[in-house]
């Protein structure tokens, strides 16, 4: 892994990320009419490349696949990247932005790994679904009770503190199930 991957990235850098993710989903969506599933990491930080980061990717990608191929659900397009702001993915996937949705968010809340995820669903008019707009309640912070943005927009809590809590749900992700094996 090259040093500039593992070093820290700046919120400019995190914004151009986004702003590429959303090029490069215009075209997919563009492409095959087909909602988008976007898979990035909970991580945070400046620092977007730790020794798990390579583990817990692959093991949210591979959920998906499964998850896809399960219900039998056709992938037109897979797009992995690897930039310095941390792996992501996007997947163009034929069925029900609502479906989908449903299906990524029951993921999100309950596999080990889970809260490390960010699988968001975008429609062929390239609205983002959110927990609000389907009246489930927003995610809860890594550190307290509140809800995640709150915390996240007023810089509630300090970075190796948002980190020690990562360490936690990789030790009990490690220890229950050994989904990092
Ligand atoms: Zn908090």
């Amino acid at each position: 892994m090259s040093e500039e991957r593992l070093g820290p990235v700046t919120v400019e850098q995190m914004e151009a990320g986004r702003d590429r993710r959303k090029v490069a989903r215009r075209r997919m969506l563009a492409d095959y009419d087909m909602p988008v599933v976007c898979l990035t990491l909970v991580s945070p930080g400046p620092v977007k490349w730790w020794s798990w980061t390579d583990r817990v990717f692959a093991v949210a990608q591979a959920e998906l696949r499964k998850t896809f191929g399960d219900r039998g659900w056709m992938v037109r397009d897979w797009d992995e990247k690897r930039p310095a702001t941390g792996p992501e993915a996007q997947i163009s996937v034929n069925a029900s932005p609502w479906e989908i949705k449903r299906v990524l968010l029951k993921i999100e809340d309950t596999h080990p790994l889970g809260r490390l995820w960010d699988m968001d669903v975008i429609t062929t008019d390239g609205t983002v679904l959110d927990r609000a707009k389907i009246g489930i309640r927003p995610r809860r912070c890594l550190v307290c009770t509140k809800d995640a943005d709150t915390c996240t927009r007023t810089d509630a809590h300090p970075d190796d503190e948002l980190l020690k809590s990562v360490d936690r749900i990789l030790a009990r992700a490690e220890a229950t199930t050994g989904a990092l094996r």
